[in-house]
C-alpha cells in the first residue's frame, strides 16, 4: 500500500505535503476538500484487495474518489479516513473484435472518447469531459445517446470488482449477474469497481454546440424546453439531444437561458432541433464537427473550474409543457423569495429529458436497479445546479435547495406532473435515489444482494493478509466508507 506524499501525522494541521495537497483538492467542489489520513492510489485491482482488507482488518475508514465531481461533501472525501483515490487504474484497451472498451475508473470521459476517437469509436458514456468514468457508471448515466441506448451503465457488458472480502469479481450477464444487475444504479454499495467493459460503437461526425440566449428570449426558450421534451416533439429523435439550463444570479436578478444541442449525424441544424436553432442566440457554437472537438469546446467552460463550493439537487417531472412551466416558475420565483441577498450565488434548472425509447432500451439490454417502466412515459430529471464562494452560505444554499426541490414536487403533485425519480447522478446530500427505484422494489432486492456479496468466501485475502470475519462483513460499504448514497440497513 503506497501513501502518496506519506501518510503526514495531523495533515489536519496543514502539514500535508504538496503532493498530499494537490491530491486531496482534485474534486470539483470546495465542499468536498478534507484531509485524510492519507491518499492510498493503487495501481491493480489487487492493490484494491489489499487495502481492502488492511482498511477492514485495522477497521480504518475509507472514502472512493474517481473523478470527483460529486459535490456531496463526504462522497469522495473524509476527514477521519483514508482517501482512496482511483487516478492510476486507468486502463483503456479494446477487445480483438472492436466491440467492448476496457475502462479503467481513473479516467475521465474525454479521455475515453479522444482515445477511442483514433479507433473511430465512441461510447456512451457522461456527456461532459473532465466527470470521471467511475461515479457516473455506477449512479446511471445521463448520456447522448439515450433514446438509443439507455443509461450509460446500460452499456456496460462487465464491471469487475472488489469486493468487501478481498475478491475480485467479474459481474456480467452470466457470471454474478444480480450483482451485474445491482451495480448498474446501486452506487458505491458493494465494491470498488475496477474496471468498467463497455460497448463500443462507430463514431460519427455530429452537429452540435451551445447557443446562450439574451435574457429576453426566455418565453421562447421555456417553449422550446416544453416542445422538445414532450413526446411528439424533437426528442421523439433517437438522434437529438438537447441538454437546456437557466442560470440564474438571484442578486442582480440576471438570466441566462443556454443549451448545449447535439445531433448524433452530420446534420446542420436539424429539425429535431429547430425549435432552439430559431430562437435568435447571443452566442452559438454549433457546428458540423467531430465529436471529440465539441467534448473538448465542453471541457473549456468555466463551469469546470474547481475554485467554487457547488451542489446538486434534483427531482422529476412528466414530460409536458405544464411541468415544464410549474418547474420554471417555482425555481425562479423561490431563487428571487429566498436567495436575492446572496451575492456570490449563481444558481441553474436544467431540464434533461429522459424519453420512453429510452426507458425500453434500459430494459432491452438486461435492465439495471433503476428499473423505471417505459408505460410510466417520457419524463424531465430536473437538476438544481448551486456554485458559490463563501462557506458561511453553505446552509442558506443548501435550504433554498430543499425548498425549491419541495416546492415543485407539492405543485407538480397537485397538477397531477410529478415523476418520483430520484437521480443518484444528480442528487443531494440526504436525497434517497434508492427508494424512487423500481417503484420502490429494487432497495430490497439491492440490500439482500449487498449481504450476498459483503460475505466473507476466505480465510485470507489474494495477497495472503488476515481479514476479519465481521459478523457482517456488508458493513465494509457501509460503515467504513459512510459518503454517498448508501442502501441503509
Ligand atoms: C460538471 C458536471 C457534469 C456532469 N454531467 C453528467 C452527465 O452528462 N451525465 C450524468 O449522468 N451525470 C453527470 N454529472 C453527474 C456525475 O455523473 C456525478 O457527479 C458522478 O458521481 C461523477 O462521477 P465521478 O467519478 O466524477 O465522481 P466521484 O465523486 O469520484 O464519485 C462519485 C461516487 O461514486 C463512487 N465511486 C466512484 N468510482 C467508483 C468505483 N470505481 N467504485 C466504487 N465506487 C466509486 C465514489 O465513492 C462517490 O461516492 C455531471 C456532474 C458534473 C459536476
Amino acid at each position: 500500500m503506497r501513501a502518496t506524499g506519506g501518510c503526514p501525522p495531523r495533515p489536519r494541521n496543514g502539514l500535508g505535503t504538496e503532493s498530499y495537497t494537490t491530491k486531496i483538492d482534485a474534486v470539483w467542489s470546495q465542499t468536498c476538500i478534507e484531509d485524510a489520513f492519507c491518499v492510498f492510489e493503487p495501481r491493480s485491482a489487487r492493490d484494491v484487495s489489499t487495502s481492502i482488507g488492511i482498511l477492514r482488518k485495522t477497521k480504518t475508514k475509507f472514502a472512493v474518489r474517481s473523478g470527483g465531481h460529486m459535490p456531496n461533501s463526504g462522497a469522495n472525501s473524509i476527514s477521519d479516513g483514508v482517501l482512496i483515490s482511483l487516478t492510476y487504474l486507468n486502463i483503456l484497451d479494446l477487445t480483438p473484435d472492436h466491440k467492448v472498451v476496457h475502462v479503467g475508473p481513473g479516467l475521465r470521459w474525454h479521455e475515453v472518447y479522444t482515445w477511442m476517437a483514433g479507433h473511430n469509436l465512441t461510447t456512451a458514456g457522461g456527456r461532459f469531459g473532465p466527470v470521471g468514468v467511475g461515479g457516473l457508471l455506477l449512479g446511471g448515466g445521463i448520456n447522448y445517446y439515450g433514446s438509443k441506448v439507455g443509461w450509460s451503465t446500460n452499456n456496460v457488458v462487465n464491471f469487475e470488482v472488489v469486493l468487501a472480502d478481498g475478491r475480485i469479481v467479474q459481474a456480467n450477464s452470466s457470471s454474478n449477474k444480480d450483482l451485474f444487475w445491482a451495480l448498474k444504479g446501486g452506487s458505491q454499495n458493494f465494491g470498488i469497481v475496477t474496471r468498467y467493459d463497455m460497448k463500443t460503437f462507430a463514431i460519427q461526425e455530429i452537429w452540435g454546440g451551445t447557443l446562450a440566449y439574451p435574457a429576453t428570449s426566455l418565453d421562447a426558450y421555456i417553449h422550446a424546453i416544453a416542445n422538445f421534451s414532450s413526446p411528439h416533439g424533437g426528442s421523439a429523435d433517437a438522434l437529438a439531444a438537447a441538454d437546456p439550463l437557466l442560470l440564474m444570479y438571484p442578486n442582480t436578478s440576471q438570466i441566462q437561458p443556454a443549451a448545449v444541442l447535439l445531433y448524433n449525424a452530420p446534420v446542420k441544424e436539424p429539425a429535431a432541433l429547430e425549435i432552439f436553432t430559431k430562437i435568435p442566440a447571443a452566442s452559438n457554437s454549433a457546428s458540423l464537427r467531430t465529436f471529440t472537438n465539441f467534448v473538448v469546446e465542453q471541457n473549456s467552460s468555466s463551469y469546470w473550474d474547481r475554485n467554487n463550493r457547488r451542489s446538486f439537487w434534483t427531482t422529476a417531472v412528466k414530460a409536458t409543457p405544464e411541468a415544464v412551466y410549474l418547474a420554471n416558475n417555482t425555481f425562479f420565483d423561490t431563487a428571487i423569495k429566498e436567495v436575492s441577498d446572496l451575492p456570490d450565488l449563481l444558481t441553474s434548472i436544467t431540464f434533461q429529458t429522459i424519453t420512453e425509447d429510452w426507458l425500453d432500451a434500459a430494459r432491452a439490454s438486461g435492465g439495471d436497479a433503476i428499473d423505471l417502466d417505459p408505460a410510466e412515459g417520457s419524463f424531465l430529471v430536473l437538476l438544481i445546479s448551486n456554485t458559490w464562494e463563501n462557506p458561511s452560505n453553505d446552509e442558506r444554499v443548501a435550504k433554498f435547495s430543499k425548498n425549491v426541490i419541495a416546492q415543485i414536487e407539492a405543485k407538480a403533485k397537485t397538477a397531477d406532473v410529478y415523476y418520483p425519480f430520484v437521480n443518484l447522478n444528480d442528487a443531494g446530500s440526504g436525497q434517497s435515489p434508492f427508494e424512487s427505484y423500481g417503484k420502490g422494489e429494487s432497495l430490497g432486492k439491492l440490500k439482500s444482494i449487498r449481504k450476498k456479496y459483503g460475505k466473507s468466501s476466505f480465510q485470507e485475502s489474494p495477497s495472503g493478509l488476515p481479514l476479519t470475519l465481521d459478523s457482517d462483513p456488508s458493513g465494509v460499504f457501509q460503515a467504513l466508507s459512510p459518503g454517498g448514497f448508501k442502501l441503509g440497513v
